[in-house]
């Protein structure tokens, strides 16, 4: 089904990382599991 990706991502709880459980940030949303920083590890 089709979504408009800005309301689907504004009815979202904010994502968790999957590593240290910090809130990611939106503007992350493509890395979607990690955050900054344990995507900086991971790297
Ligand atoms: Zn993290």
């Amino acid at each position: 089904m089709l979504v408009n990706s800005t309301e689907f991502f504004k009815n979202l709880p904010p994502k968790q990382c999957r590593e240290c459980g910090k809130e990611i940030d939106e503007q992350h949303e493509c890395y979607m599991n990690h955050c900054e920083d344990c995507i900086k590890i991971g790297d």
